[in-house]
């Protein structure tokens, strides 16, 4: 009884008590993730976040996981493999091809072969608070979000999409993003972007772009 009332008066100053330093004492303390950061960081839409996390959990409901169902467990892009998370995402030509272009936009070279191991490696790539560390984290979150849109579009309607559509679907989102939170770097991040040919397909000439993407 003692101690305990010697705890309590540790929370507080005479005055209230610190709720903050009684609730972290009494709850219950999981092991952190290493990708909790990187997925819950402000910057990320929520909904790419919570996908991320579904993902990150292995909680997607890929075919791999629906045992329970009697369907095609095959990987509906290339119909060899099973399709499972880190198959979907990472090896399968069709993303594969997706990503290649992504990583070429930024210019990352090292190869991804998981959720948590793209995590790690953007994380280390990209620690800091600037917008162009921002901007790969982001651009990972809204890459799995679109190719997992597409994975959807493609089973339930039979809409398959193409390489080039679905990188400037996602280029288009990265830069609706960046716009919306730093407009002042535009001159930048057109400099950042090697393939000038997203500005082309859109009938976009970069001094122009910030205006009319404003538009989406
Ligand atoms: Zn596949």
């Amino acid at each position: 009884m003692e101690a305990a009332g010697r705890l309590i008066g540790n929370w507080s100053n005479g005055v209230a008590i610190d709720l903050h330093a009684a609730y972290e004492f009494l709850r219950v303390k999981g092991q952190v993730k290493v990708w909790a950061k990187f997925v819950w960081n402000p910057c990320l839409i929520p909904k790419h976040s919570f996908l991320l996390w579904l993902c990150a959990r292995g909680r997607l409901l890929t075919r791999d996981r629906l045992l329970f169902l009697d369907i095609d467990r095959a990987c509906p892009f290339c119909c060899v493999v099973e399709e499972s998370s880190d198959h979907l995402f990472f090896l399968c030509s069709f993303n594969r091809a997706v990503w290649l272009q992504i990583k070429v936009w930024f210019g990352m070279s090292r190869v991804m072969s998981s959720i948590s191991s793209a995590i790690k490696w953007i994380s280390k790539d990209a620690k800091g608070s600037s917008w162009i560390c921002k901007v790969k984290r982001i651009a990972l979150a809204c890459s799995v979000y679109q190719i997992w849109g597409a994975r959807n579009c493609l089973i339930f309607y039979g809409i398959r999409p193409t390489v080039e559509g679905l990188v400037c679907r996602i280029k288009t989102f990265v830069y609706k993003v960046m716009f919306t939170m730093y407009p002042q770097v535009l001159i930048h991040f057109e400099a950042l972007a090697s393939d000038r040919s997203l500005f082309v397909g859109f009938g976009l000439v970069p001094g122009y772009a910030r205006c009319t993407l404003y538009i989406f």
